[in-house]
């Protein structure tokens, strides 16, 4: 099957040395600079997002200043050469001032962002913290303990969907 193309949306510039001499090719998912000859790929961007639970499964959500109205997981996108363990371990020091103490990979999925101008791999990990008393960083304006059943308006489809699996699993879990 042909994967899913999504539609182009051609850099301004040339992520090597800035110039707007850029030249799509036949791929349409590249571009070539005619004034440094290095070819940039549009590619998805990596994310990593935290699944943090309390004790009574309610679920951590964060808030950031451009967007006051939806709410998301900790986490972010990261940084060149970056493994995710370690981004997670920062985006959750610089979003909620906590400390990783574990993580497990447990989903992946594709999501829009910017307004569907481009594309996140975001990669979920079940995370523990040290200490589950956290308190807002510089660029998130709050954070809170939500119960899955009773989750705000969450800015990305992909967060739903895996907060919904795990209501479905808690639901699951308490039938049997
Ligand atoms: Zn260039």
């Amino acid at each position: 099957m042909m994967p899913m193309l999504r539609k182009r949306h051609p850099p301004r510039y040339c992520s090597f040395c800035g110039s707007t001499a850029m030249e799509a090719l036949p791929a349409e998912t590249a571009f070539f600079c005619r004034r440094c000859e290095q070819t940039t790929y549009m590619a998805s961007k990596p994310s990593v997002c935290a699944v943090v639970l309390d004790r009574s499964g309610h679920v951590l959500l964060v808030t950031t200043v451009p967007h006051p109205l939806s709410w998301d997981l900790p986490g972010g996108f990261l940084l060149s050469g970056e493994s995710p363990e370690d981004g997670l371990r920062r985006e959750l020091q610089e979003e909620i001032h906590a400390v990783v103490v574990g993580s497990k990979l447990v989903h992946a999925a594709l999501d829009d962002y910017a307004g569907q101008r481009g594309h996140s791999l975001n990669l979920f990990y079940r995370v523990t913290l040290a200490a589950n008393a956290v308190s807002p960083g510089a660029e998130v304006q709050d954070c809170r303990w939500f119960p899955l059943d009773r989750l705000p308006r969450l800015r990305f489809r992909s967060t739903r969907e895996i907060l919904l699996r795990l209501w479905r699993a808690k639901l699951g879990r308490r039938k049997r």
